[in-house]
This record gives C-alpha cells, structure tokens and sequence, in this order.
C-alpha cells in the first residue's frame, strides 16, 4: 500500500497516517517528495484495505501496490533521489565522479592517487581497504589501516570516501571512517548484510550482481530501503555474459532501464565493467551518454605495479582526459535530463 498525501498536507496529518500504520504493527516510511509527500508501507504479509487511510486528513490517496517493490518505485516519489554526502551529492545536477585505486596499497600511493583525483574536481575518492579477491592468495587490502589513510584523504583534499564492506564488522569500520558504504557485486544479495546497511546512517552504494536480473538488483535495493536507509545509490558493473574481449559485459541499457521503473541514482563502473584500460573512457562517454548519474572509475599513479586491478586502472593524464571528456558530455546532455 502506498499513501500518497495531498500537496498542502500538515506535517501533523504526515505524522497520524504514519501513526495508524505503526499502530497496525507495519512499518511507515515517509518520502517528502517535490510535490507532494508519499507514504509508503512495509511488514504486511497481505494487502491492506485502502479505505482506512482514504478518509484521514490530508490523504489524496491510498494505492494498492502490485509490484514486487514499494520503495524504490517512481509511484513512491516521481522525482529523482538526490543522495547528499556532506556538500557533495550524486543524482544532482554534477556529475558525480568517484575515483581513486582498485586497493589502497599505502599512504603513499593513496595520496598520489588522491591528488590527481582532487585536481579533476572530482568530490569521491573510492580505494578498497578489504577486498574480496577470487583466490585467497592474491593482495586482500590492508583493512583498517587502509580506512585510517582514506580518513587522512578526506582530511586532506575534502574527498568523500566511498569503501566497500564485505561483512557487518566492515560496515562498523567503514562507519567510523569513511561517508559510503560500497556493496560489492558478490555480496549483492548478501540478505543480512543489506539488512544491515539499511540500518546505516550512511549512504549505501550498491553494485549490480554480476549475474543479476534488474528485478534482483531493486530488490536488493528494497531490502535496504525496507530498514530505512533510503540514501542508495545504483551501480551498474558489468555482467558475466560469453564475451571474452572485455572482462564483464558493461549493461549500459540498465541505466533507462532502471530510470523507468526508480527514483534511486544510478552510475555507472566502467573499470569493472570493461577490465581493459583502453575500454574505460569510451564507456564511460557512453556511460553518461545514457544518462548515467555518475561514474566510478579506477586510477593508479603506477598502474603496472598496482596490486590489484592494474590492467583496468587509468594513469592520471588518461583519468584527466576522461573527466573533461564526461563532462562535457553531461553539460550538453543537462537540458535533457533534468
Ligand atoms: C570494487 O569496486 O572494488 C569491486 C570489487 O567491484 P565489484 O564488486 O563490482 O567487482
Ligand atoms: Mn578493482
């Protein structure tokens, strides 16, 4: 079920409708939107009956909501979520940028690395502290300490820090250090994990599985909008297809596709996406081409001798040409989207 209220609704008629709903032992989850604020309804087994709420004041309507999710639909809120990190926001009119190593491999090569992203303008700086690595024995990030140097980034060049937890202990670290919690496309439909998230105060930055359906990856979203974090952010990475010339095959249609059906941001990996440096700008042009929010790309001041992710990794002056690139792209595209 979904209340939609009228535009000159009372904060007070806001508060009774979320009352009766949590009084019925459900939970409300109340999304002010451009317009109008909407109320959407979680914890029924079976539908509810909309003539409870169609009398109350200030309810426009009470919808019946007949597909799979309820939180992140544009029937829930018709415009876009503008997720805001600090003064920095993705979904908003910039494009948001997200760069920085595949790891984090010492200070020292974080904050070369952070310096190039720094001077691109860019407001996200992105290094793995835990990696989730296909064999035990390759680099598996330096855990906290790689979340101490990422604090000092922040500090440093006033860069958000976006980082990826691969358990609940991770979602407890990157809290303490970092402004975005990244789930990794392995742990998409972590069920317990996005639990989790959905109870951060954080941001959540949400890879598409590498062999997710669009539906499994909004769910995956619903779950942690479903805890009331409603801060998600949508990253489209590649999926697992027959091709053998690029490491995944960058799913560029998801981005209208997720933009009919959700309000949520979405951008677009097309480091993981491609796993070939040269591939990286040239998606990424078509990445924002296709209205993506914004980008996260991999960038190394040495990328032969990174640790992890080398061969996908920009070198600065590439990384440079990339974000004036994207730009533009997004400058003349604007009218469009907006
Ligand atoms: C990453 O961004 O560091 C990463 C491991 O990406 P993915 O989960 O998309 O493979
Ligand atoms: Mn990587």
């Amino acid at each position: 079920m979904l209340i939609v209220m009228k535009a000159d609704a009372t904060e007070s008629e806001i508060k009774a409708v979320a009352r009766v709903i949590t009084e019925m032992g459900l939970r409300p989850h109340v999304l002010p939107g451009a317009n109008r604020t909407a109320i959407g309804i979680t914890g029924n087994q079976g539908p509810l009956d909309p003539t409870r709420f169609e009398n109350m004041p200030g309810v426009a309507e009470a919808i019946r909501v007949t597909k799979p999710y309820k939180l992140i639909t544009l029937d829930l809120r018709p415009e876009k979520t503008v997720v805001r990190v600090g003064d920095a926001t993705i979904g908003g009119e910039e494009l948001a940028i997200i760069a920085g190593p595949c790891a984090v491999e010492s200070r020292e090569q974080a904050f070369a690395v952070a310096e190039v992203v720094r001077r691109s303008g860019a407001r996200f700086f992105r290094g793995g502290a835990f990696k989730p690595r296909t064999s035990p024995y390759a680099f598996q990030g330096l855990g906290e300490e790689a979340l101490k140097i990422m604090a000092e980034v922040r500090e440093a060049y006033g860069l958000r820090i976006v980082t990826e937890a691969l358990d609940e202990h991770g979602v407890d670290l990157v809290e303490r250090y970092g402004d975005v919690i990244q789930i990794g496309a392995r742990n998409m439909q972590n069920f317990s994990l996005l639990k989790r998230v959905g109870r951060s105060h954080l941001p959540v930055l949400l890879k598409r599985g590498m062999a997710a359906t669009l539906d499994e990856w909004l769910l995956a979203a619903e779950y942690i909008m479903a805890e009331g974090n409603y801060n998600v952010i949508l990253c489209e990475r590649g999926i697992r297809t027959f091709t053998q010339h690029s490491r995944n095959t960058l799913d560029l249609a998801a981005v209208p596709a997720v933009r009919r059906i959700s309000h949520l941001p979405v951008i677009v990996d097309p480091s993981h996406g491609t796993g070939k440096n040269y591939m990286v700008t040239p998606l990424a042009r078509a990445a924002v081409a296709v209205g993506a929010d914004g980008l996260m790309v991999e960038v190394h001041h040495q990328p032969e001798l990174a640790l992890s992710d080398g061969s996908q990794a920009l070198t600065p002056a590439q990384y440079e040409q990339l974000v004036s690139e994207t730009r533009a792209i997004h400058e003349l595209l604007m009218p469009v989207s907006a």
